[in-house]
């Protein structure tokens, strides 16, 4: 008898495995893919970015290097190699987590789990036999899986999703993005740096939902200097395979006119959806909702005592760290400790170049609920860090309570935010305001000056600007 067995292995499951161990529960893990790690290290987070890394130096080696004085001549792309790295780092942090299952004494138990009941886990292995576990708690770490779109049907070889996208055989000669998000971007990033002309299809009159408008704007701008086309409040209703690639029919979103559009790849990009096909959800009787997601009270317990879950099979953002966050708080409350999280200080990031960084409210948030907030901006141009890497697009704004001065919202654009926005985290998580971190010593000279600096101009007092 387990006292928790998790369903899924991605970074909710595994980190919920982990920590329940560390607790001193006997856990189990079932995965079905054959990896440790789930969407993030193996279809998602990990290979993306080793791509995104690869094709930087690879765009920096062609046409970067120059105006510092070192000559690179002769520069190619040996896409077969690049794809044979990332699989190796893909396949060295899976492998990993197989070894900290290990040392943590969780068993990984490797097939498909089925909820039977609460308190029974069926597990089918590759060859049919199915075996019955018994526990006496369930985590359900399922994950989510691409978003389909009628009309377009994803082969992985010329209509793609971010799966395919990660292993294309050769540099498109024009990508189509269907969804200007995240994935759209970041993906569409790196097979823009390895040469392909890139379209992006997005159905709003905006690119990256959620991210601040401001922000959104300025990246579409930096984008579109880099090459990218941008098809905005456009619609595809429509893909058809030619002898020469893909034919799609657009239409504005809104109705009207349709016209075609021909690429050779396209990348289907349009939003996630919980994955809980096969799970016996509906054998259990645990409820979901009109998204698909299960709902859980602030416990992650679902309606079922005993049966639990998080990460993207639960509402919030659609994230890793979200998930192994709730991952280490959901086997903390089985143990009968009291962790929290804050959803208000979950940051996001966007890791094209620059890239995107936030935490907060933005300012439409900030308007839709009326809160009276001061502003306080400052670009990188003005950072002595960023023009003297030559890495200088972009600004840091900070949004703080015009009575009480707390931050509500930090806002980056530019070099390196993904790192510099945990500073703004943990300032928000402990309530700072704009000028605690005005006042805090930030070394010289360091991108996070950026963040100083736009802290003091909440007030109108900036000094390098
Ligand atoms: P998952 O990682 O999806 O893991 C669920 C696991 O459960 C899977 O391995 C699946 O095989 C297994 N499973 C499902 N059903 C069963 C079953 N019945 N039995 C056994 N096993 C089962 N997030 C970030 O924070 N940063 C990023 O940079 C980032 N980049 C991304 C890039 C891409 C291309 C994609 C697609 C996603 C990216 N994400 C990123 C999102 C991130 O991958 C997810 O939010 C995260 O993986 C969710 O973790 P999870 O544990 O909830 O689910
Ligand atoms: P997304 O929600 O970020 O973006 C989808 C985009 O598609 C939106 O802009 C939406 O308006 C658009 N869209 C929807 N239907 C459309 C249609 N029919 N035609 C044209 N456009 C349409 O979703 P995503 O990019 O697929 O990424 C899914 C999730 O994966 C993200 O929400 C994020 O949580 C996660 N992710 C995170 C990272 C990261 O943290 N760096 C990277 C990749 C993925």
């Amino acid at each position: 008898m387990y006292d928790v067995i998790v369903i899924g292995g991605g970074p909710g499951g595994y980190v919920a495995a982990i920590r329940a161990a560390q607790l001193g529960m006997k856990t189990a893990c079932v995965e079905m893919r054959g990896a440790l790690g789930g969407t993030c290290l193996n279809v998602g987070c990990i290979p993306s970015k080793e791509l995104l890394h690869a094709s930087h130096l690879y765009e920096q080696a062609q046409s970067g290097f120059g105006k510092l004085g070192i000559k690179v001549e002769g520069v190619s792309l040996d896409l077969g190699q690049m794809m044979k790295a990332k699989t190796q780092v893909v396949r060295g942090l899976t492998k990993g987590i197989e070894f900290l299952f290990k040392k943590n004494k969780v068993d990984y138990v490797i097939g498909k789990g089925r909820i039977i009941a609460a308190g029974h886990v069926g597990v089918t292995d590759a060859d049919g036999g199915e075996q019955v576990l018994a526990t006496k708690n369930i985590i359900i770490a399922t994950g989510s899986e691409p978003m389909p779109l009628p009309g377009v049907d994803v082969d992985e070889k010329t209509i793609v999703s971010s799966t395919g996208a990660l292993s294309l055989a050769a540099v498109p000669k024009h990508l189509v993005l269907i969804g200007g998000g995240i994935i759209g971007l970041e993906m569409g990033v790196v097979w823009q740096r390895l040469g392909a002309k890139v379209t992006v299809v997005e159905f709003l009159d905006r690119i990256v939902p959620g991210v601040d408008l401001e922000l959104a704007k300025e990246m579409q701008k930096l984008l579109k200097k880099q090459g990218f086309d941008f098809r905005l409040s456009t619609k595809v209703t429509k893909a058809e395979r030619t002898a020469d690639g893909v034919r799609l029919s657009l239409e504005p979103a809104v109705g009207g006119d349709a016209e075609v559009l021909e690429c050779d790849t396209v990348l289907l990009a349009i939003g996630r959806r919980p994955f809980t096909v096969g799970l016996g959800l509906i054998e259990a009787g645990v409820e979901v909702d009109p998204r698909g997601r299960i709902p859980v009270n602030g416990q992650f317990q679902t309606n079922i005592p005993g049966i639990y879950a998080i990460g993207d099979v639960i509402a919030g953002p659609m994230l890793a760290h979200k998930a192994e966050d709730e991952g280490v708080a959901c086997a903390e409350m089985l143990a009968g400790q009291h962790p929290h999280i804050d959803y208000n200080c979950i940051p996001g990031v966007v890791y094209t170049h620059p890239e995107i960084a936030w935490v907060g409210q933005t300012e439409e948030d900030l308007k839709s609920a009326g809160r009276a907030y001061k502003v306080g901006k400052f670009p990188f141009m003005a950072n002595s860090r960023a023009r003297a890497v030559g890495d200088a697009d972009g600004f840091v704004k900070i949004l703080a309570d015009t009575a009480t001065d707390e931050v509500l919202g930090v806002h980056i654009i530019g070099p390196d935010a993904g790192t510099m926005i945990a500073e703004a985290v943990l300032a928000m998580e402990f309530k700072a305001s704009a000028e605690d971190i005005a006042r805090t010593c930030h070394a010289h000279p360091t991108l996070n000056e950026a963040l100083k600096e736009a802290a003091f101009a909440v007030d109108s007092r900036a000094i390098h600007a």
